[in-house]
């Protein structure tokens, strides 16, 4: 069984996997952990009372995995083959390849960009994705943040202890966030709201760092300039389904499609978990559920599974062989 991917969904699969005994193999990337690496204060996973911070939590779900034999290899998948016939999936690491008859998709979302100009050129001289990682850059200058939803507060709220102002750019007067994180926004004196405007273009300085943001009312579409040293984007997540587009299914935004409650993709002997799959609640409590429920079809997908198809064990360990000669060599 191969698991790609090592957020909770897929360390939380690796853990079920490993106490079955599948000693699951996780390809989890070379920047492990995924997006809670980037968060501070985790509040709202039980049985954390007091709280955990995000590095640490998935250092725990890490350990635990491995405790009970998980194998992990700390480098990004680069290509995944699909079997149709319920024989073994490919998957590769650069030149190594890795062959699985189950394999957990769990490779979770990523930053939406807003696609604006400046923005790509002038990510990392002031344009960030990650208050937690880069606000201590931004002390006594003025930043803003772009966003409406719960992870644009948090990063304003962590931001404003380091800036002079943050300014939340949002595209609605309404905010999609919870009441309880707005008004704790609110409550922050260098909290200021800017809204409706979006962000038109981002532009540098004569040194090339960031300077300005050109900003548009939504409402009327007149524009004003911000000076500020440093823009924070948190405006969502993007699956990061790449690898196995065209593969299985997906829907139209790019997230994997699972069958009902299960965590079956259209694939056979492949399964879906945690924010590659879910839009709509992506916390880290349900991925962590989620990559449970695809440790558990897994397993019973390979204790009903059969024999392999004619000629795949061997071809696999051929290859197996051929690789260890060259390693012996
Ligand atoms: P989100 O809830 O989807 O909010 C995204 C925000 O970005 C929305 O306000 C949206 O505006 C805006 N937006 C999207 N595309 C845009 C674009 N192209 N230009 C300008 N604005 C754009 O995403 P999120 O804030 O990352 O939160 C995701 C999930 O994680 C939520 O369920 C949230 O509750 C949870 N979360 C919880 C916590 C916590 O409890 N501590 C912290 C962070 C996240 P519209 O509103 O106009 O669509």
């Amino acid at each position: 069984m191969i698991i790609i991917g090592s957020g909770p969904a897929g360390y939380t699969a690796a853990l079920y996997a490993a106490r079955a005994n599948l000693e699951p193999l996780v390809i989890e990337g070379f920047a492990w952990g995924g997006l809670l690496q980037e968060t501070t204060d985790v509040e709202n996973y039980p049985g954390f009372p007091e709280g955990i911070m995000g590095p640490e939590m998935m250092q725990q779900f890490r350990d635990q995995a491995a405790r009970f034999g998980a194998r992990l290899v700390t480098d990004d998948v680069t290509k995944v083959e699909l079997t149709a016939g319920g024989g073994l999936h490919k998957v590769w690491v650069g030149d190594e390849l890795y062959r699985g008859r189950a394999v957990v998709l769990a490779m979770g979302a990523q930053h939406r960009k807003l696609g604006v100009p400046g923005e790509e050129a002038l990510a990392g001289r002031g344009v960030s994705y990650c208050a937690t990682c880069d606000a201590a850059f931004f002390k006594g200058v003025p930043t803003i943040v772009v966003g409406g939803g719960d992870s644009a507060m948090e990063e304003a709220m962590f931001l404003s202890k380091f800036a002079s102002t943050v300014s939340v750019v949002h595209r609605r007067d309404e905010f999609r966030a919870s009441k309880i994180m707005l008004e704790r926004a609110r409550a922050v004196d260098n909290i200021e709201w800017v809204t409706p405007y979006v962000v038109e273009e981002f532009l540098p300085s004569q040194a090339g760092s960031l300077s300005h943001a050109r900003l548009r009312d939504t409402t009327d579409g007149s524009e004003r300039s911000l000076e500020i040293a440093g823009a924070f984007i948190a405006i969502g997540h993007e699956p990061q389904s790449q690898l196995i587009r065209g593969q299985v299914e997906l829907d139209d935004a790019g997230y994997v499609m699972t069958h009902g409650r299960s965590t079956l993709t259209s694939m056979p002997g492949v399964f879906a978990a945690g924010d590659l799959v879910d839009h709509t609640y992506r916390q880290a409590v349900t991925a962590a559920g989620s990559g449970c429920q695809a440790a558990l079809d897994a397993e019973w997908y390979l204790r009903d599974a059969g024999p392999l198809p004619e000629g795949e064990l061997e071809e696999a360990v051929a290859a197996r062989s051929g690789q260890a000669e060259t390693l012996g060599a």
